[in-house]
């Protein structure tokens, strides 16, 4: 797979002098009969925001707390700018960790929440002031430094949290849900702000997130977690645009998935035959003529036309409007094709619903189709 980045920010590709900060290798974590982490690979490069995106229960804050030195590993290494992790405790790591629940001290200030860490590691106090000012500033709370955390709001509370754990300079802060604690519009803001502070610190930090928008954010990198697996590593990009099975496809953003047989492989294009049309895709792909795969389309990348003459052949075909849904700032068209399957179509809402002269409506019969580069293949 090609990609566009400059080589300086991708240190994942192939770069001699660009050794993994950590170095997850085999590791596996149960707990009785539950396999939480089961045998994972995986290398996090300095100053990457890295990403572990899944659903409750895949084993996200278990890995978290191994590299973390909290949990025991059954089986593995993991290896921290060239130390093995396996007799270092938990105090002795370059990491420190930022809880989903902030765990702020309501009796403190902002400015002695911030100190506190520091204090007990017995740091001068000069070099305290000049720390806490500095992080302070970083995160936008200097004017806030005399309060306490119930005189400030669930965003800036997150704020003292990250300036609390970042004071202390670790190599790598791991974060368990940095922002479950926000509601929907705050969480959006403050993943940007997240984003640009850890661009400024220049600090690794690996997230745990159940939310894909904010992977999606956040990351330069991430995991897609399934029963302790990894499904997919790879930039937001990638994951995105190329998703490798079904599970990933329809986990990040919606798909409309269907089964096909491979007829033709060629170097630059794949041909599936599909019982809802032929498909053709115009860049290679490592699969086997007569292999049964899966096609996914996104609901964005797929054009609708409202038509009373039905299409078939390559990339096209004919339905009929089986329900609406109006988001606002797009609605999602659900087309049932010939053989039964229905598909999500997404379109921008370019006029208001009244002034729409060819408005497409319930029952209306409609051609579907889209460009050889939308497809994407899915080996299972
Ligand atoms: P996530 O953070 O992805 O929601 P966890 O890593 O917390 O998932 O948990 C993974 C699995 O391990 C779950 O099935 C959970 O019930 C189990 N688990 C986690 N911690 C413990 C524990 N201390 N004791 C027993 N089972 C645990
Ligand atoms: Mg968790």
């Amino acid at each position: 797979m090609t990609v566009s980045e400059p080589v300086s920010e991708t240190p994942w590709l192939q770069n001699e002098d660009q050794k993994p900060l950590i170095q997850i290798k085999g590791v596996t974590k149960k707990y009785g009969e539950v396999t939480a982490v089961d045998n994972v690979d995986l290398d996090i490069y300095r100053g990457e925001l890295f990403c572990l995106l899944g659903g409750s229960g895949c084993g996200k804050s278990t890995l978290l707390r191994m590299l973390a030195g909290f949990e025991d590993l059954n089986s593995g290494t993991i290896t921290i700018d060239g130390v093995d992790m396996a007799n270092v405790p938990a105090y002795e790591r370059p990491t420190n960790m930022m809880f989903q629940s902030y765990a702020l001290f309501p009796h403190m200030t902002v400015e002695k929440n911030v100190a506190f860490g520091l204090e007990q590691d017995n740091v001068p106090k000069l070099d305290i002031a000049d720390r806490v000012h500095e992080i302070l500033k970083l995160v936008e709370l200097e004017d806030f430094k005399k309060r306490k955390p119930k005189q400030l709001s669930g965003g800036q509370r997150q704020r003292v949290a990250l300036a609390r754990a970042l004071v202390k300079r670790p190599k790598l802060l791991l974060l368990d849900e940095p922002l479950a604690a926000l509601d929907k519009k705050l969480r959006k803001q403050t993943q940007f702000e997240l984003a640009n502070i850890q661009e400024k610190v220049g600090v690794t930090f690996v997230v745990v997130t159940h939310d894909q928008e904010e992977a999606m954010t956040l990351s330069t990198r991430m995991a897609v977690m399934d029963a302790g697996r990894f499904k997919q590593i790879g930039t937001p990009t990638e994951i995105y645009e190329f998703p490798e099975s079904r599970f990933v496809a329809d986990f990040i953003g919606s798909a409309n998935i269907f089964e096909g047989r491979v007829v033709e492989d060629g170097a630059d294009h794949v041909r599936v035959e599909t019982g809802i049309c032929d498909v053709f895709i115009d860049h290679g792909h490592s699969v086997q003529v007569g292999a049964k795969i899966w096609v996914a389309l996104r609901p964005e990348k797929i054009r609708l036309e409202k038509s009373d003459n039905p299409v078939s052949g390559q990339n096209q075909a004919a339905g009929v409007i089986d329900d609406i849904g109006y988001l606002g700032e797009t609605s999602i068209y659900k087309v049932r094709l010939e053989n039964g399957q229905i598909f999500d179509v997404s379109a921008p809402n370019q006029a208001r619903p009244m002034n729409r002269t060819h408005r497409i409506t319930w029952e209306d019969r409609v051609n579907i189709s889209w460009d050889p580069s939308s497809a994407m293949l899915l080996n299972s």
